[in-house]
């Protein structure tokens, strides 16, 4: 971080010669220095370039503009203005938080101007740093040595090994000595929240806005897991959200509840709508406890948001509305709310706490944030029982944690701090926006067929758009007032072969072909729904990413419109199965899978799937003992009928369970099974488009599931 920028009017004899000396000092302290021609290349470079830790510039000709403008991009940026006797002070200056120091033009000052140079970047750095990070910085630094555990101590292991070495070499030197263990004192420790690491959860909280944060090192499946298992105890009733991860689920085998669900809407395209207003009120709730055996008025509920998909709810409303005492925000996709006001009252840590209520948001930082993966974090609002919520917390964390995982969580906070971290977010809304205006002209420029974006008509307020009831585009029947918004950043593009109703066309092109193809181009689409591919916008996502990812499309439209064969167009998939797609051409397959939509009436059967849950049997809990006792069996999934599952069974798409444990797929939920078979059928017609179904197994082309002997 030694890059020194100086703008200079070097035309003026008397300033040219003490920067040049300038810079030579500095060239022999280790800094480079390069020369923006003008203020507006100044900026481009600050903006591109988060290593300069400096600009130095004339005051006479620069001054509070130039100023400005630095601070919009860093306000914590060292400057160093050289200034002559006459030099004046803008009043305005006062109003700027900035970091500057003065110096006069004269021969013979450099080395003492580089020292102080040189000073300034290490305050710079050290304000930057966060608490914990720093600490670890400075133990592996002073390169102590240690008699405990990690074995490999600080790598040396690993360079007593030939295939060690390669390993060693790979990382680098600093990844193994910043891998310490947990009896470093002057480190505190992440299960007690003691010296920097609690330091570390202060910074955090601040950060998000939070009353008390924790670091979880083993993602949001297992924040998840804390947070439900502290807040639901054995024998009581939780509110969870039917479109929940599989964390929760697990979390309800793990422990003795009796779950009953909030029902989300879905629409055609199978975008998972948001849970309606009426679920979250007392009387539905009520009505739901009475209509579940063994279940109680719940003290404990949990809700996605965003959904998959990137609709937010109205997170004001479901405080004020939900009669429990822990309201747990599953946000595992959304770590970033509370860095831009355009997620103001759509999260779980906006607002005020509520006397006599919890709010939980779990997050996962490694998904949109930049850390390690399985970095996440719990954030609390509200009155919490520390030491009881602690225990809960170390059950389900390992003795020795990662310390650049949660060094990465910290950063993570610490990358969003001030007019940089807001302008990251910035950037990646305005990027994400452009993109979709990219879409839509290039759709309206195109011969033919192209790529269209779900979304409202006018994008033109950067905002969550509201999903307005009267409106047609999303495709949601009777949805609410002001209580569903959309995510610019997460995008969903739709291919032809259906309209908003679900209605399908004669000729299609089914998403799960886009999403090959692109695949093959190195590009991984986050999710695939019949005639929809879900694209993240995440802070990681530069102009290349995006301009790579538009030319992919392109391409795709003009290898489909011109018909060519999948074994030049598709060649991964011509591999799976060389034969079958011999002379096959892309516009055969998909019209091939589109008329096995059809057929199925996919959307209708998908819609049904999702609109009448199978009927609970035995808890999860009580499935899951059954199964450890052996007291299952395993029959084919088309026997499914009146059977307990076993196991949670969750395709993907959509990502979200349809039959839990102890659920028995009956009579009038039978669309779930014919939802299933569907999926396999298209991947037994079309080698490569097998879905994969969590909780189904394919033995020898016959797809089976467990159930509970009875
Ligand atoms: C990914 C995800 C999780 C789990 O997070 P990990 O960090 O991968 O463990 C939990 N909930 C939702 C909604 C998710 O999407």
């Amino acid at each position: 971080m030694n890059t020194i920028a100086i703008l200079n009017n070097l035309g003026v004899f008397f300033k040219k010669y003490p920067v040049q000396e300038l810079e030579q000092a500095l060239a022999t302290r280790g800094y480079k220095v390069v020369y923006p021609v003008d203020e507006k290349d100044l900026m481009k470079l600050l903006e591109m370039n988060p290593r300069i830790s400096g600009v130095i510039f004339d005051w006479d000709t620069y001054s509070l503009d130039l100023c400005q403008q630095i601070n919009q991009i860093n306000e914590k940026l060292p400057l160093y203005a050289f200034a002559n006797e006459h030099s004046t002070l803008d009043i305005n200056l006062a109003d700027l938080r900035l970091n500057i120091y003065f110096f006069e033009y004269c021969l013979g000052s450099a080395s003492d101007i580089a020292h102080k140079i040189e000073q300034a970047t290490e305050d710079y750095k050290d304000s930057i740093l966060p608490p914990l990070t720093k600490a670890l910085f400075n133990y592996v630094d002073e390169a102590k040595y240690t008699f405990c555990t990690p074995g490999h101590m600080s790598g040396t292991a690993f360079n007593k090994s030939p295939v060690g070495s390669i390993f060693y070499d790979f990382y680098g030197a600093n990844t193994f000595k910043a891998d310490i263990s947990i009896s470093m004192p002057e480190l505190g420790s992440l299960l007690d929240h003691s010296g920097p690491h609690k330091e570390a959860e202060e910074y955090i909280a601040r950060t998000f806005n939070a009353d008390r944060s924790y670091i979880v090192t083993n993602g949001t499946s297992t924040a998840n897991k804390i947070v439900g298992m502290f807040s639901a105890p054995a024998g009581s009733t939780v509110l969870v959200d039917r479109n929940c991860h599989k964390s929760l689920t697990h979390m309800m085998m793990m422990t003795d509840v009796v779950p009953i669900y909030f029902r989300p809407t879905r629409n055609a395209y199978g975008i998972l709508g948001g849970i309606p207003k009426s679920e979250f009120s007392r009387e539905v709730i009520a009505e739901k406890v009475a209509n579940t055996p063994g279940a109680t008025k719940p003290g404990y509920a949990v809700v996605t948001n965003s959904t998959y998909d990137g609709l937010f709810y109205n997170t004001q409303f479901i405080k004020e509305s939900l009669d429990t005492k822990f309201i747990h925000f599953d946000s595992a996709w959304v770590p970033y709310t509370n860095f831009n006001p355009i997620y103001e009252g759509k999260c779980g840590m906006s607002g005020e706490a509520m006397p006599g209520k919890v709010f939980y948001e779990t997050q996962s930082t490694h998904k949109l944030l930049a850390a390690f993966s399985q970095a996440s974090m719990i954030h609390v609002k509200g009155e919490l029982e520390e030491e009881s919520f602690n225990e809960a917390f170390m059950m389900h964390t390992s003795t020795s944690p990662q310390y650049g995982i949660v060094a990465s969580a910290e950063i993570s906070a610490a990358m969003m701090h001030g007019n940089a971290g807001r302008r990251l977010i910035q950037d990646s809304i305005d990027r994400a926006i452009r993109f979709r205006k990219e879409i839509k002209k290039l759709r309206s420029e195109c011969d033919g067929w192209f790529f269209d974006v779900w979304q409202p008509e006018n994008i033109e307020t950067t905002e969550c758009w509201n999903l307005n009831p009267n409106d047609k585009w999303h495709g949601f029947k009777n949805i609410d007032e002001d209580h569903m918004f959309l995510d610019p950043i997460k995008i969903t593009l739709l291919t032809p072969g259906m309209n908003e109703d679900g209605e399908l066309s004669t000729t299609g092109i089914p998403a799960s072909i886009v999403a090959k193809f692109l695949d093959q181009h190195g590009i991984v689409v986050e999710k695939t729904g019949p005639y929809s591919l879900l694209f993240l916008f995440s802070i990681g996502i530069d102009k290349p990413k995006a301009m790579q990812l538009l030319r992919a499309l392109t391409e795709f439209k003009r290898g489909y419109d011109r018909n060519m064969t999948i074994k030049s167009f598709l060649p991964a998939l011509y591999q799976e199965d060389p034969q079958f797609y011999a002379n096959m051409r892309v516009q055969d397959l998909a019209q091939g899978i589109h008329d096995l939509t059809v057929k199925f009436q996919l959307p209708e059967l998908m819609y049904k799937a999702f609109d009448v849950l199978p009927e609970m049997k035995m808890t999860p809990h009580d499935a899951w003992q059954q199964e450890l006792r052996g007291e299952v069996r395993e029959i084919p999934l088309s026997e499914m009928v009146n059977e307990i599952s076993a196991n949670m069974i969750l395709p993907y798409p959509p990502g979200v369970p349809v039959v839990l444990p102890g659920e028995m797929v009956t009579e009038q939920s039978r669309p779930v099974l014919d939802f299933l078979e569907m999926l396999c059928e298209i991947g037994n017609h079309f080698p490569g488009f097998e879905t994969d179904i969590h909780g189904v197994y394919n033995v020898d082309g016959v797809y089976k599931v467990k159930v509970i002997k009875q």
